[in-house]
């Protein structure tokens, strides 16, 4: 498919964006939230990243890569002129695709798409006692609306999974049985997704948000 989307930017190359106008499944510029991660604000949140997977996941990725940046930067000597560059490039890469994970090994690069990183996460969360539901992202409709709306969620820009280079983060609801505490069946998903995305899908630093939206009987779904 060609258009406009797929032109390169008009105008003098060296006016560009460094990213090359890159943005996220939620049309945040990756840019903007670079910028933000290098001016110290990456923990500075606004009302959409403070709800949104995906720029969360950039900029806990984009914070980590530019550690070494930040430190050198610290330091009383200055940070190596390559250095920045070399984290810039490896950004520039890690959004080339921003459907999948992306480690790079010393064989080659590994690619996992965030669809499957979902369904880990809501395969796991199903198999924890005290779940009765486990899909891929809270709303305030029934569980039937729930189902629907997360068949298709992780191919939609407001996807219950945002991946990055290593880094995950994860909305999940669920519906719990009456006869465990709510928040005890919470962390237990909390534990056991980080774990089964660290060790399935080699991802360093998961985050998962758990909003439990119903509890049901015995006689209920
Ligand atoms: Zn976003």
């Amino acid at each position: 498919m060609s258009g406009p989307v797929n032109d390169p930017p008009p105008g003098d190359p060296a006016a560009r964006p460094l990213l090359g106008a890159a943005t996220l499944p939620c049309g945040a510029d990756v840019d903007l939230l670079l910028e933000q991660v290098a001016d110290g604000r990456g923990a500075d949140r606004d009302a959409h990243q403070q709800r949104c997977v995906h720029c969360q996941a950039a900029l806990s990725e984009f914070t980590a890569l530019w550690a070494p940046v930040t430190e050198l930067t610290a330091a009383p000597i200055p940070a190596p002129p390559g250095l920045a560059a070399a984290v810039m490039s490896q950004i520039r890469f890690l959004v080339r695709d921003i459907w999948y994970t992306l480690e790079i090994t010393e064989s080659g690069t590994i690619r996992i798409a965030a669809r499957i990183v979902a369904a880990l996460a809501r395969d796991c969360a199903r198999m924890i006692p005290g779940v009765r539901v486990a899909l891929g992202r809270s709303t305030q409709g029934k569980i039937a609306a729930l189902a629907e709306k997360a068949t298709f969620g992780h191919r939609h820009p407001h996807a219950a999974v945002g991946v990055l280079g290593r880094t995950a983060v994860v909305d999940l609801a669920v519906a719990v049985t009456y006869d465990d505490p709510a928040h005890q069946v919470a962390r237990d998903i909390q534990r056991q997704v980080i774990a089964t995305l660290r060790d399935q899908v080699g991802l360093q630093s998961v985050k998962v948000n758990v909003t439990v939206d119903d509890i049901l009987g015995d006689d209920e779904i």
